[in-house]
């Protein structure tokens, strides 16, 4: 599940919640849509499959994490 608030998207999961920023809305150089073609080229039935970079603007990478629960640690048998 996938919560988005202007360029902040908040990801659901069972077992944490993900806190990523996403591109900014008004950047100039990807205008928002979060990556730039760099190239590409063309596949099966002249399909164009662009190459796209990441834009500078964003970090698709979480920046918080919050686990829902915390595994038990598991005792040593002996
Ligand atoms: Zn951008």
């Amino acid at each position: 599940m996938n919560i988005r608030f202007g360029s902040w998207w908040i990801e659901i999961y069972q077992r944490a919640i993900q806190i990523i920023r996403g591109p900014h809305p008004e950047c100039p150089t990807c205008a928002g849509h979060g990556g730039i073609e760099v190239g590409g080229e063309y596949v099966l039935d002249h399909q164009w499959s662009p190459d796209i970079e990441l834009c500078d603007c964003w970090d698709p990478s979480p920046i918080l994490r919050i686990p829902l629960w915390f595994r038990r640690t598991e005792r040593v048998p002996f």
